[in-house]
């Protein structure tokens, strides 16, 4: 099962701190857009994304957008936050997220991924090697069907008892860590 749980669990990216990702021994970071830094093809990020971002700079770590939307959404969301981005990563594929460790010149096991899925975002990371934090969605999806089927998966996965009595540890204020994640 450890292929579909986080390293780390957070509601918001807000919550993810230099310190929590330094713990895990990460020194870039691979991002996912939808609905992790912003909704569904929205543009723009918050005010308190861009200061995440800006934060996270500072704090050395290198920053990449890795999504499987298209190039024609993602590459001027990039161009707006200054961030180097991989389209069409296919994720959960390791494809992106390893041609994103090679583009920063890093080890996978110091690339943590961040995202809102599992099936997409925490398996990739899983099979890639790389440590993944799992955020809430924004915004719970209401037109995409598949995402809504996934949605209920991924609710329940992260809802039974059992697996989590197994595999939980206390991990910050908030977060859940399920080792060998
Ligand atoms: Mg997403």
């Amino acid at each position: 099962m450890s292929l579909w749980y986080p390293t780390i669990y957070r509601r918001r990216i807000e919550e993810v701190t230099p310190d929590t990702l330094r713990g895990i021994g990460a020194r870039a970071v691979l991002l996912d857009i939808d609905n992790t830094l912003t909704v569904h093809d929205a543009p723009e990020v918050s005010d308190e994304v861009v200061a995440w971002l800006d934060n996270m700079r500072v704090a050395g770590f290198s920053l990449m957008l890795v999504s499987n939307n298209c190039a024609e959404r993602v590459a001027p969301f990039a161009a707006r936050l200054g961030l180097p981005y991989q389209a069409h990563a296919k994720k959960p594929l390791p494809v992106g997220f390893r041609r994103a460790a090679r583009a920063m010149g890093l080890p996978r096991r110091r690339c943590v991924v961040i995202g809102d899925q599992i099936f997409t975002d925490i398996l990739g990371a899983n099979l890639s090697g790389m440590p993944s934090v799992l955020l809430e969605p924004i915004e719970p999806e209401k037109d995409q069907r598949f995402i809504v089927f996934k949605r209920r998966i991924e609710r329940w996965m992260l809802d039974c008892p059992r697996e989590l009595k197994r595999k939980e540890m206390d991990y910050g204020e908030y977060g859940i860590f399920w080792p060998g994640g």
